[in-house]
């Protein structure tokens, strides 16, 4: 580890250090030289100087200003590399897409990590793939199945979205300092045509939220805010089971049947 650089715990900084780890990591996003390549949080380029051998067009975005002089340095061989001192959480990734999908890749601060992937979603149409370092228990709740005591509203809202694939189990001691938890990297894929479309996706989001706020219930008594709309049409889905024992495509038949409801109560 670089001694200039202290690892700064409100950026979330934990470095890699586990040279395995990292060549899977390159392995398993296998960039290529044209690809429109972008790293969240390269910090001190453990990653970054693999994978811009590769692509050498990549684009970093780092907050730590401290370290931006760092990377300039560090990567002056690459003159076709763009730094960018940003936030990811404010980034508009629309300003990197000029027809070439974005592949994103970052081991994220843990504390970021939700509210940057649904950031992220908001961008998925222009979003190729993504390679996160996350939590381990992060990971298994966006792989959950029904079911499963992981499986909940970031499950159902990314699986929605994406393909989700855990790819790399890694340790504590890869990282320096090491976190207190277990860690694995996931790829995600947004789907270029969604396997199961809502037809409104913020009733979909409502209905998963107010569900999950009460996974024990039975969906009647969950969606009892939606009471007049549950009828007159016969539900699609058994509104005697809890939350939990949903698929994704039974929340999107079940969010589908009570919009439709709504709009026609409305004519
Ligand atoms: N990729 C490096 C560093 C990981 S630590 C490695 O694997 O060793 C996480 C990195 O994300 C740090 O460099 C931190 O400064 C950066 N970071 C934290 N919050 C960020 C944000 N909101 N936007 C962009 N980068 C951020």
């Amino acid at each position: 580890m670089n001694s200039q650089h202290k690892a700064r715990k409100r950026f979330g900084q934990n470095f890699l250090i586990d040279q395995q780890v990292i060549g899977q990591i390159v392995a398993a996003v296998n960039p290529k030289a044209n690809d429109n390549l972008i790293e969240i949080g390269p910090g001190m380029a453990a990653i970054t100087e693999h994978l811009i051998k590769q692509c050498p067009s990549i684009t970093l975005v780092e907050l730590d200003r401290d370290l931006i002089e760092f990377l300039n340095h560090k990567l002056l061989d690459y003159p076709l590399a763009t730094i960018i001192n940003s936030d990811a959480l404010k980034t508009d990734f629309g300003q990197f897409y000029q027809g070439d999908k974005l592949r994103l890749v970052g081991n994220l601060p843990y504390n970021i990590s939700t509210p940057l992937l649904f950031h992220l979603l908001e961008s998925r149409e222009i979003i190729k793939d993504m390679h996160f370092m996350l939590q381990r228990e992060v990971v298994d709740r966006l792989s959950a199945s029904p079911g499963s005591k992981s499986y909940g509203r970031l499950s159902i809202m990314i699986q929605y979205h994406c393909r989700v694939m855990p790819v790399i189990p890694v340790p504590p001691t890869s990282f320096d300092p090491a976190p207190k938890v277990q860690s694995a990297v996931v790829r995600l894929t947004p789907y270029s045509e969604l396997p199961h479309k809502a037809d409104n996706i913020k009733l979909l989001s409502k209905i998963v939220s107010q569900c999950f706020q009460q996974r024990r219930k039975t969906l009647k008594n969950c969606l009892n805010t939606f009471t007049e709309f549950l009828s007159p049409n016969p539900m699609m889905v058994d509104l005697t089971k809890r939350p939990e024992q949903l698929s994704v495509e039974e929340f999107v038949t079940l969010s589908n049947c009570i919009n439709n409801n709504m709009v026609q109560s409305d004519e």
